[in-house]
């Protein structure tokens, strides 16, 4: 697996493309905005995109949505959970400031354990509701990554204080899904650098 990131917007959100360099076939994780910049990198490395997977729907993961679906036919995935956030995308985007025209709808609703196929990739689902009510993290089948979205950061949490969020619920999730993968799973977050599971688990203050 290659792994490609572009970091978007002035949330510094990350975005992540996926690509099994045998077949050239593509995931794209969080496209939080600037589509003109992930569609380059998506042009420039020659990939079909086959879907877009979104660990939440808070704005600033899914500004480039619509621009990347149209460009690219992929489908869009997500926890159904975040359908309301989604579908007032446009009314969140003002409370923070930002243009969103309305996302597309997802084409496949993930809940846990579902697997997300892409070539030789296989993504599984691992529900992580606190930070929002359907945020999900995503772990390859090696075992190696875990794309945590805004559920774990390095040397912090996602904030709780937004419609939805829950702060016992997001350590639940921490502690009861993401620690127990071991300490050698690199963990990739929706903003920021990327950490350890065992790193967060011996130092991060939140824990
Ligand atoms: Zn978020
Ligand atoms: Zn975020």
């Amino acid at each position: 697996m290659q792994l490609s990131t572009v970091v978007v917007t002035e949330f510094m959100t990350n975005c992540f493309i996926l690509v099994d360099e045998q077949t050239k076939q593509a995931l794209v994780i969080d496209p939080g905005g600037e589509p003109d910049r992930i569609l380059r990198e998506i042009e420039t490395m020659g990939l079909e995109v086959l879907a877009v997977v979104n660990t939440h729907a808070h704005v600033d993961h899914i500004g480039a949505l619509r621009e990347i679906k149209k460009a690219t036919g992929a489908q869009i995935m997500m926890h159904v959970s975040e359908l309301p956030l989604l579908q007032s995308a446009s009314r969140m985007g003002r409370l923070f400031g930002v243009h969103i025209e309305q996302p597309p709808d997802p084409d496949r609703f993930l809940v846990d354990s579902d697997q997300i196929q892409c070539g030789s990739i296989t993504l599984t689902v691992i529900e992580t509701p606190g930070h929002s009510p359907g945020g999900i993290s995503l772990v390859t089948a090696d075992g190696k990554y875990c794309f945590a979205g805004d559920t774990l950061f390095a040397g912090s949490i996602g904030r709780t204080d937004l419609p939805g969020g829950d702060y016992n619920t997001l350590i639940n999730s921490i502690k009861t899904k993401l620690l127990p993968l071991g300490d050698d799973v690199k963990v990739l977050p929706g903003h920021g650098p990327a950490t350890s599971m065992g790193t967060e688990r011996r130092y991060n203050p939140f824990l």
